[in-house]
């Protein structure tokens, strides 16, 4: 019955993400075909139309190469890596963003040991979704604390802790359900993803977060083996 119940609760899973995905392409694929049979019988302003049709199949895209990523934690493919070299190639690589929207990354990471067997690119996206999460979160800008420690003799925590709008009780308590966002852009896939794949690692995600002042994302990984 153990069994029954984990099969009733993955399929329940998938039929959720199912009808989500449906959802959610289905609506941009419908202003597509509007928009071509707008253009189709010579009405209106047909640029404009383009620009909304490219849009739309942006998003498209967008969903479906983060869909993607949930499909490849079978395919992981486990390398021995120092976390804090992984961490400063993703800062880098959103710096840019950073700046853009006056956010100062400040790292503190403690000196020793900090080596993870780990997929590098798979975890290169979730350290990217929570720092972009993060940028997200602070409009008018502000300070993300990105902080590394050993935590007892074969883990270690990764904290990504920002200044921004925080987390209510009703998004904390919908986070990580597929497609919730609360983004005018947003995909809502971003947390889900992240979670997986960390437990893909047998690592853990926690969240704190304090509504118009903060949050904290703390992933704990296990240390390589030497
Ligand atoms: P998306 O970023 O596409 O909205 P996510 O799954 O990454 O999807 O996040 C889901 C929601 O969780 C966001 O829309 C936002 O409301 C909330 N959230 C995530 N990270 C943070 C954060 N650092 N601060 C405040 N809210 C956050
Ligand atoms: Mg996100």
């Amino acid at each position: 019955s153990q069994l029954l119940l984990q099969n009733t609760e993955k399929l329940s899973v998938a039929g959720q993400l199912a009808a989500g995905i449906a959802h959610e392409i289905r609506n941009p694929i419908t202003a597509i075909k509007g928009f071509i049979q707008l253009i189709r019988s010579g009405l209106g302003e047909r640029e404009e139309y383009f620009d909304i049709m490219v849009s739309e199949i942006e998003r498209i895209e967008q969903i479906l190469s983060e869909l993607l990523l949930l499909a490849k934690p079978q395919a992981a493919k486990f390398e021995r890596k120092d976390i804090k070299v992984l961490l400063a190639q993703v800062i880098t690589l959103l710096d840019t963003q950073a700046i853009l929207n006056n956010v100062e990354i400040v790292t503190q990471f403690q000196p020793g040991f900090t080596y993870i067997s780990c997929d590098e690119n798979q975890l290169k996206q979730v350290f990217i979704n929570y720092i972009k999460n993060a940028i997200e979160a602070m409009p008018r800008g502000g300070r993300l604390v990105i902080q590394v420690k050993r935590l007892g003799p074969d883990q270690i925590s990764i904290c990504f802790i920002d200044q921004g709008v925080g987390m209510s009780e009703e998004v904390l308590a919908k986070l990580g359900q597929p497609f919730y966002t609360t983004k005018e852009n947003g995909t809502g896939l971003g947390f889900m993803i992240s979670k997986k794949i960390i437990e893909n690692h047998s690592g853990e995600v926690h969240i704190t977060s304090k509504h118009q002042h903060g949050t904290t994302i703390e992933v704990q990984l296990p240390l390589h083996q030497e």
